[in-house]
């Protein structure tokens, strides 16, 4: 299969840890035989450093023509980069927004895996650690409370601020629908997050959750409230498959997956569109801390990858692939400097992608 790539590398370790990914993409082309075209795009920091504005409109026109964008990080040290002295829609962090809105990208795809390799990095008790856990977190981006009508004003001499949570029925079917459509790719449950005793707006997300489940019989689905599910994340999350929630759920809950993982470093993320497109990114920022040393840890961005050809491309075997590599890697002791621990082979984020590369 041929697949046209649309790169943005970005600022700070953005560069170094795409091109790692390159490199793991390029090993699995040639093994499966594939051929990927890469277009490298500009946004961000460098984008504002050559043309004056974080995003431009033929940098969303050709991101739009690709099959799928591959994402580094953007933005740097936000108290010491020029950067951050411009206007706010004029600053890296405005282009990332802009492009997810062009795309139309709605739903926010988040694994959180807890590699036995690295459980001594999960903050939780070992009896619950060792279970392990490997969940995938399915937020929705462009709808609820962070896009509803809001304003602050004084009613009767009092301040009174008010935010609006709105959701359709079409933006929770489409959610939904993508959802379950994973959980075939995976274990086959969904547990639907809400507020249902207290929200009408959850009460319509668990009817139309309901609904859409009808067309996967195969899937189990369950529906918990957002307060439990906060609990359970700590206390059980071996259980969790995929968990499908709306927008500031989501936020929340998917930062407390990510920390139980205890490695920023390892966190991969997709958002996706009603198509097969979507925009593939580590989860972590563009490390200015450690930017331009060779140090960075290249596996979220390489995880992103393989999530890239799971869901944009249908090429679960060669997903797998990656996947496998980088346990293979792991199993054998090498690790970058985030995830370093005693009697482990300290390496360098390009041997990092070299070695799982030599692995796929
Ligand atoms: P950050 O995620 O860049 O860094 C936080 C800490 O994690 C740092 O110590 C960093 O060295 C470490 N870290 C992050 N990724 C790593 C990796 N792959 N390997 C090893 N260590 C890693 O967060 P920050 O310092 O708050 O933000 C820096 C810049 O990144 C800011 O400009 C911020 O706006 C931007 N940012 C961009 C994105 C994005 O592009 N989607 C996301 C978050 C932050």
């Amino acid at each position: 299969m041929n697949k046209n790539i649309a790169v943005i590398k970005g600022d700070g370790i953005g560069p170094e840890i795409v091109t790692e990914a390159m490199k793991v993409l390029d090993k699995t082309a040639e093994k499966f035989g594939h051929s990927f075209a890469y277009e490298q795009l500009l946004m961000g920091g460098c984008s504002i450093d050559v043309n004056g504005v974080p995003l431009t409109d033929e940098t969303i026109e050709k991101a739009k023509a690709a099959d799928a964008v591959l994402m580094g990080s953007i933005g740097g040290n936000t108290s010491t980069s020029p950067w951050y002295k411009l206007p706010a829609d004029k600053r890296p962090e405005a282009g990332l927004l802009k492009l997810r809105k062009s795309l139309g990208l709605f739903a926010n795809l988040r694994p959180a895996v807890l590699y036995s390799q690295l459980r001594g990095a999960c903050p939780l008790k070992e009896e619950i650690s060792a279970k392990g856990f490997d969940m995938m977190i399915m937020r929705e981006l462009t709808g609820g409370l962070y896009f509803g009508a809001r304003k602050t004003e004084e009613v009767d001499g009092v301040m009174t601020a008010v935010d609006t949570l709105s959701y359709n029925e079409n933006e929770i079917r489409r959610i939904a629908v993508r959802a379950f459509d994973i959980a075939m790719k995976r274990r086959k449950k969904v547990i639907s997050v809400d507020k249902a005793n207290v929200l009408d707006s959850s009460r319509l997300w668990r009817k139309i959750v309901n609904e859409v489940a009808e067309s996967y019989p195969e899937v189990t689905v369950e529906h918990m409230l957002v307060d439990n599910c906060a609990m359970q994340l700590v206390k059980d999350p071996a259980q969790f498959d995929v968990i499908l929630t709306e927008n500031m759920f989501g936020d929340i809950l998917s930062d407390e997956a990510s920390m139980i993982t205890g490695s920023i470093g390892m966190l991969a993320s997709a958002s996706l569109n009603e198509t097969k497109f979507g925009l593939y990114e580590p989860s972590g920022g563009s490390a200015p801390d450690i930017a331009g040393q060779n140090k960075a840890n290249p596996i979220a961005t390489i995880l992103s990858a393989a999530m890239m050809l799971r869901y944009s491309f249908d090429m679960d075997k060669e997903a797998d692939a990656i996947e496998n590599a980088v346990s293979a890697v792991l199993n054998e002791g090498y690790r970058t400097g985030d995830i370093m621990s005693e009697g482990m082979k300290l390496v360098s984020c390009s041997e990092m992608g070299t070695l799982i590369a030599e692995r796929v």
